[in-house]
């Protein structure tokens, strides 16, 4: 990607981000990997619908800045997925409301009810909790970069990237929408999955297509292990589960009262 480009087109993206309501005040940050490997950046503590593009900071492929403007110290997960994924040469991370409600009540957004989001982003799984800007959320993150193309963050946010600005805004997008309908269901009763064979064919679809290649059925998501879809590298890691409220190994759930009635009535009815 050519600088001018890509400062152009970080400023719209921001200013989507911020009109969207993905990020308030500073939040959030997005980049892009120019050719020859320097990174242009936004700036720190800069509102992302308020970005000009002689702004923006750019950086040496190790973050050292070459401009005045310093970019934002999240850089460092910018960095990561470089380094993790030859392939991208953009990134979005932000704190869009529904995607965010899914970290911090640490849940990856993983169950199979769309059809368009397996064909074309696959499950977003939960990165545990780092602080960010530090070597704990890099390492949370690192297993999950290769066979995801979005990630939530626990406790923090979300992260899309892709080959450029749009294709990572794109799934940045389609994480929050899918986020909001899988919240939405959940008021007209609960989701409904597609079934196996469903995912399976979906799967297919999305390879011939080319939308996502073999290497998305390494994904660290529910559904997949319920396929009879191998992964190629067989470095498939587990469903990823994430509950730090435990007491003496034993996890906590908690419930609403109107849920434990619901639960005790079905016992009592012998539904469950
Ligand atoms: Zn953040």
């Amino acid at each position: 990607m050519d600088e001018q480009t890509a400062r152009r087109e970080i400023c719209r993206v921001g200013q989507l981000m911020y009109e969207r309501s993905y990020v308030v005040s500073p939040d959030g940050n997005i980049s892009a990997r120019l050719d020859g490997g320097r990174i242009v950046a936004t700036p720190t503590m800069t509102c992302k619908g308020r970005m000009t593009e002689d702004g923006l900071a750019v950086t040496d492929t190790t973050g050292k800045p070459l401009t005045e403007a310093r970019p934002s110290s999240e850089l460092a997960m910018h960095l990561l997925i470089y380094n993790e994924r030859p392939d991208v040469t953009a990134v979005c991370h932000a704190h869009p409301p529904h995607g965010t409600a899914f970290a911090v009540a640490h849940l990856a957004i993983d169950q199979p009810i769309l059809s368009e989001v397996i064909l074309t982003l696959g499950c977003v799984p939960l990165a545990g909790y780092g602080t960010p800007s530090t070597e704990e959320l890099s390492d949370a993150m690192r297993p999950l970069i290769k066979h995801h193309n979005a990630l939530l963050m626990a406790n923090h946010g979300a992260v899309a990237y892709g080959s450029d600005l749009w294709q990572a805004f794109d799934r940045l997008e389609t994480l929050e929408h899918t986020a909001r309908i899988a919240i939405l269901s959940r008021i007209l009763g609960g989701p409904n999955n597609l079934p196996t064979d469903a995912i399976e064919k979906l799967i297919n679809v999305r390879e011939a297509a080319g939308y996502l290649d073999e290497g998305a059925r390494c994904q660290a998501c529910g559904y997949l292990h319920e396929t009879r879809i191998a992964c190629p590298t067989g470095d498939r890691p587990a469903p990823r589960s994430y509950s730090p409220a435990t007491t003496n190994g034993a996890s906590k759930i908690s419930l609403t009262r109107e849920e434990l009635v619901d639960l005790l009535s079905q016992a009592v009815n012998n539904r469950i």
